[in-house]
């Protein structure tokens, strides 16, 4: 090859290599996707956490701490007192067994008694606020629970007006949005309104799209794993966990 053609090889060479796409980053952080959506790993080893209790995803920490950081200096003068504190994060598929069963069986109460319930009405009045084994974003790493599980806190003379206000207005420039915003606007369909559950959306829409197709693939299965299970329809986990704030899905 002469020294003119060797030069042409190497600056095409270079070009290819420029106009190749960067390789996205694994989503999935090394974890078997089948797993990792309903929660079938060890969060402790991979999720971590500087406020509160929850554990959430590396990526998704970075920018929760922006968000807070951006809270703390509007609240300081608003001489507001609520700080953000982080009620849950990452749950396990086990962790949500237990809830799930324990709402099932009576030995966690709910705002409505089991008492003389067919195993189906049960099964909707647990969906009202939890997710079924499997079906929850709490296993994604990306969804946080702040400050009170009471809707009232954060609402019009709560202790959290000020920072639900305040989400409102800011939580999207970090990326966060809040999954179950009012019931009406989901055409009255999945979980209940929860002013505190706040979801990472540009990773969680991803995480969303996948469980979807998963699921329609059958290759998440529901069926005799847990407790009430056998009542479920095969559409209902797709309502519940589609049934979200548009804000939250891919744009
Ligand atoms: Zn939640």
């Amino acid at each position: 090859m002469s020294l003119n053609y060797r030069i042409i090889y190497i600056f095409l060479l270079f070009i290819y290599i420029y106009c190749q796409p960067i390789v996205s980053e694994d989503i999935y952080l090394g974890i078997p996707k089948e797993k990792y959506l309903i929660g079938e790993y060890s969060g402790a080893k991979i999720h971590k956490n500087r406020i509160g209790e929850g554990y959430m995803r590396p990526d998704v920490l970075e920018a929760f701490e922006k968000m807070v950081s951006a809270y703390e200096k509007d609240r300081e003068v608003a001489k507001n007192s609520e700080k953000i504190i982080v009620k849950s994060g990452f749950r396990s598929y086990y962790d949500q067994k237990v809830i799930w069963e324990e709402k099932f069986t009576g030995k966690r109460k709910m705002k409505k008694s089991i008492e003389s319930k067919k195993p189906e009405e049960i099964v909707s009045l647990i969906l009202e606020y939890s997710s079924a084994p499997g079906t929850s974003r709490h296993h994604w790493g990306t969804d946080l629970d702040l400050n009170s599980f009471e809707n009232s806190y954060f609402e019009k003379g709560g202790k959290g007006e000020f920072l639900y206000n305040w989400l409102q207005k800011n939580a999207k420039t970090y990326g966060f949005c809040q999954p179950y915003n009012e019931y009406n606007e989901r055409d009255n369909k999945g979980y209940f309104l929860e002013r505190w559950h706040w979801s990472y959306q540009p990773i969680s829409s991803k995480l969303l799209g996948d469980w979807l197709d998963l699921y329609k693939e059958k290759k998440i299965l529901l069926k005799g794993k847990f407790l009430g299970s056998e009542t479920m329809s095969d559409e209902m986990p797709i309502t519940y966990v589609s049934s979200i704030n548009k804000n939250c899905k891919e744009n």
